[in-house]
């Protein structure tokens, strides 16, 4: 398979490189610096460098990828501030994530999801359980919440205009990585292998949907 992974210069993102690559797959995957281009290199997959928050880089993504053909995309990059309610965010913060979060994620779907259409393939997203409005029991992180209530949308909303592919809003569970932090119960690992069997089951008829860590779709958004 053709993989494409886009903010994978290290956690969650390199993760899902690395189990690809282990599986036999070519994969293509962005880092926004040397450092994390080499990583990349590493795990014998092609590096492209892509900074989401620049909508000059993310507008040359589809040149970058011309003739590809995707069988599953990830967009993976992301990042969290924690202030709650009691604290509103200044403009650059909720402009700094929901740039990251939201805005590259909307502007990298008509650039990558005409090549997940060329291969049938599938488009995920990778969300939070903090984006679940259903369940929301605090303002705790307050602004990433509703970055990741917005990428389901911009998930949820897209889908009809790429029928030949399958869009997916995937959350990881809590995760060991620099953003999840130490305590979490999850490695990088397990819900890295658990996402790719979601990806790998999912049907057209799902297309749009928001899943949980152990596959089945999160009931009320
Ligand atoms: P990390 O902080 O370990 O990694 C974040 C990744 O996003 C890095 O590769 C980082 O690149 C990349 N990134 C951030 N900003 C940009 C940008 N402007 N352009 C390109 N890449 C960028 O976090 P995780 O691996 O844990 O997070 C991956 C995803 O999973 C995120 O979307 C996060 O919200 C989500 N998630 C994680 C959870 C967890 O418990 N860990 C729980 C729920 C969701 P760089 O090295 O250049 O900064």
């Amino acid at each position: 398979m053709n993989i494409l992974v886009i903010g994978a210069s290290r956690g969650i993102g390199l993760e899902f490189v690395r189990q690809y690559r282990a599986a036999g797959d070519r994969v293509i995957a962005t880092a926004r610096d040397d450092a994390g281009l080499e990583r990349l290199r590493a795990l014998d997959a092609v590096a492209l460098k892509l900074d989401v928050a620049s909508p000059a880089s993310v507008s040359g993504l589809a040149w970058q990828l011309d003739g590809e053909k995707i069988d599953v995309a990830l967009y993976v990059a992301g990042v969290l501030t924690h202030a709650d309610a009691h604290t509103p965010p200044t403009q650059p913060d909720f402009d700094h994530v929901m740039h990251t979060n939201v805005l590259g994620a909307m502007q990298t779907i008509p650039q990558v999801a005409p090549l997940v259409e060329a291969a049938q393939g599938r488009f995920g997203f990778i969300t939070s359980d903090m984006g679940h409005i259903a369940s929301a029991e605090s303002s705790y992180c307050w602004t990433y919440r509703v970055s990741k209530a917005a990428l389901n949308m911009a998930v949820a909303s897209a889908r009809d205009d790429y029928p030949q592919a399958i869009f997916a809003a995937l959350s990881p569970g809590w995760v060991q990585t620099d953003l999840g932090g130490g305590g979490a119960p999850l490695s990088a690992h397990d819900s890295v292998a658990a996402m790719r069997r979601t990806l790998a089951h999912l049907k057209p008829a799902d297309s749009g949907g928001f899943f949980g860590i152990d596959g089945t779709p999160m009931a009320g958004w």
